[in-house]
């Protein structure tokens, strides 16, 4: 499903074309909500207002309390609130299939959708289907998107979109961050942006509960395959204990990651619709065409899928899967 050259020409091409063009258009990232789906929403919506014309983000779900600070969430349209105007284009952000956007892409209305997105497993579901597997961030694809049609990039837009860029590279570490990612980056900062005060947002403002549940995690850490696959689990019931809404567990998968010699980490997150698992791959393994075989999707190094309890048998047969994969794919 890897998009070619040309593909990735020709829907850059319409989603210029199409933006350029739309007066009223309604901005979804996928669910759950994550910095690089929202912020894009939100950097692009600034945008278009800045310009006269008529935007609103949808914000199908709570946004963890680290997302609360970017600016245009109140004014976001909650559903099932109906939106301020009818659309001419929806542009939907960061999600690589209809599924990951619950039932929000109805709000098209018989607008034509434009698909904006960097995953390769991207099932190109749109009108219009836009997907760079090379961009590091959704939101990267969006400021450049802007500047092609001339659209202004003001402080909150630039907030937005620098969100987007810190989240999906992992605060500027993954093999993502590239010269492109540190050139809009920058950018972004002569625009307004301040690093420190959304660096203090995003991870330096956890609560006390969120510390001691991440001592629950990882008091769970547990490695296989010669120290090469770690994983770790966080449950409903742990997060009630400390006293953590379960949304705000969604990146302790950077716990398992951090263990030196680690070439694959794994994350099983009890959600109430069953364990997501979070998986990321600093070696060799392409944990997206994984993840894609159970159902989910993602990027080489970083990907994810949903699967039914009970937690332990999950963890167990998919660690079996893996510890197979690293020894096939990935040998020390
Ligand atoms: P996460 O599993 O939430 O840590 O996400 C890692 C990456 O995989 C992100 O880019 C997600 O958008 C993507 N991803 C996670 N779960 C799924 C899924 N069920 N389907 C498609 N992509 C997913
Ligand atoms: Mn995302
Ligand atoms: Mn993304």
């Amino acid at each position: 499903m890897s998009e070619t050259a040309t593909d990735v020409d020709d829907g850059h091409a319409q989603a210029v074309a199409a933006l350029g063009r739309a007066q009223r258009v309604l901005a979804v990232g996928h669910l759950p909500l994550d910095g690089d789906g929202l912020g894009s929403a939100l950097g692009l919506v600034h945008a278009l207002r800045d310009a006269g014309r008529e935007a609103a983000a949808i914000v199908g779900a709570e946004p963890t309390s680290r997302l609360t600070f970017l600016p245009g969430l109140d004014e976001a349209l909650r559903p099932p609130a109906a939106p301020p105007f009818k659309p001419d284009l929806l542009v939907a952000l960061d999600g690589g299939s209809v599924d990951r956007f619950a039932d929000l892409l109805a709000y098209a209305d018989g607008a034509p959708v434009l698909n904006v997105d960097h995953h390769v497993t991207n099932t190109n579901f749109g009108d219009i289907n836009w997907v760079d597997g090379s961009a590091a961030a959704t939101g990267l694809m969006i400021y450049e998107l802007l500047g092609e049609c001339g659209l202004p990039i003001g402080p909150e837009a630039a907030e937005c979109l620098y969100v987007s860029l810190v989240t999906d590279t992992g605060r500027f570490s993954y093999s993502n961050t590239t010269p492109r990612v540190h050139h809009a980056a920058a950018e972004l900062i002569v625009r307004g942006v301040q690093p420190d005060v959304v660096f203090r947002h995003l991870y330096r403002s956890r609560s006390r509960a969120e510390l001691h549940l991440r001592r629950e995690v990882l008091q769970r850490l547990g490695t296989g395959c010669n120290g090469r696959l770690a994983w770790t689990e966080v449950t409903l019931a742990m997060c009630e204990e400390c006293g953590v809404p379960a949304n705000e567990s969604q990146d302790l998968v950077d716990l398992p990651v951090s263990l030196a010699g680690v070439h694959v980490a794994v994350l099983f997150r009890e959600t109430g619709d069953g364990i997501h698992v979070s998986l990321r791959s600093p070696g060799k393994l392409d944990v997206a065409s994984f993840a894609q075989q159970r159902g989910g999707g993602g990027h080489p190094r970083a990907a994810g899928f949903t699967g039914r309890g009970p937690l332990g048998a999950l963890r167990d047969h998919v660690l079996r899967d893996l510890d197979v994969a690293v020894r096939d794919g990935d040998p020390a």
